[in-house]
């Protein structure tokens, strides 16, 4: 019996499952008592474990995963944004399309929750133990680009391609040179129906070509990228700016900032200075 013990008391030292080892004794005693069946005793001594170990899993893949601070679809208020379809996000959330190495497209104006969705996705199948790294497209491409200026491109390529989801969030907000269009070509087709991807968008496909600097690079991309795709279009007022929608002309609100406002221009001369004049 005693031979029993030490044994077990070994193998929770090995395995690492110090509650269980620290819970073990007490277990015994109401099992001896007749207070707990057997199978109640190998609950207690799992469930002083597992659950410690699994948030910590978690806690360390969504670092890992760059998806902090995480987001959740539970958090998600759908009557803010009813051109969304529940149902189809909740399609998504059962997560068949990672095993179809399918890619998610989340369009839409700033603010409409496309990187919430995207990141809460993303949180959801780290839970459920798939690998998943998230990246906006410029930190993408500057990885990229150092990784090929020091040679190292191979390996930065698999590296993005290990993951079982990849999500690059913000495509089309800044401008993409040549080189950095050909870089994500290079990821892409490296992912293309080996790995799910989900991208978020400002832009529609249609402006690709502006978007990547390169209208063949960008029809490439979306040849693959389209091939096996769901696509949500969220259409809706930004999230960020609800509580200030008054302060926000209505051609802005309507048609959300997809290209940057242009300054103020200017009208009549430049003032001159050191004459103290106003310019009331
Ligand atoms: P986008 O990526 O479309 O520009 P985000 O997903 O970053 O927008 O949303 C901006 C902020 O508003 C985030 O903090 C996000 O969590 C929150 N948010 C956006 N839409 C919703 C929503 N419908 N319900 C709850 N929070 C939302
Ligand atoms: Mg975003």
């Amino acid at each position: 019996m005693s031979d029993l013990l030490d044994r077990i008391r070994g193998a929770l030292v090995g395995l690492k499952m110090p509650r269980a080892l620290e819970a073990l004794d007490h277990t015994l005693q109401q099992l001896e008592k007749g207070e707990i069946t057997a199978i109640e005793a190998i609950d207690t001594l799992l469930s002083e474990e597992y659950p410690t170990r699994e948030t910590r899993r978690i806690d360390v893949a969504l670092r890992t995963a760059k998806l902090l601070p995480a987001k959740t679809l539970e958090s998600f208020d759908f009557s803010f944004q009813p051109s969304l379809d529940r149902e189809r996000i909740a399609a998504l959330a059962q997560l068949d399309f990672i095993r179809r190495a399918e890619v998610g497209h989340f369009l839409g104006p700033p603010g409409t929750g496309k990187s919430h969705l995207a990141t809460a996705l993303g949180v959801a199948a780290v839970k459920a133990g798939k690998s998943v790294y998230r990246a906006t497209l410029a930190d993408l491409i500057d990885a990229l680009s150092q990784a090929e200026r020091e040679g190292r491109l191979v390996e930065k390529i698999r590296f993005y391609t290990r993951a079982s989801l990849l999500i690059v969030d913000e495509i089309g907000y800044l401008p993409i040179t040549t080189g950095g269009a050909n870089l994500v070509f290079q990821l892409v087709n490296a992912r293309y129906e080996k790995g799910a991807m989900i991208l978020t968008s400002n832009r529609g496909f249609a402006e690709w070509g502006e978007v990547f600097g390169d209208p063949v690079v960008a029809t490439a991309l979306l040849d693959r990228l389209l091939h096996h795709a769901v696509v949500i279009q969220i259409e809706g007022a930004s999230y960020r700016l609800r509580s200030h929608a008054d302060l926000i002309p209505e051609h802005v609100r309507a048609n959300a900032p997809i290209t940057p406002p242009l300054p103020p221009k200017r009208r009549g001369r430049p003032p001159k200075t050191n004459n103290g004049a106003s310019d009331h």
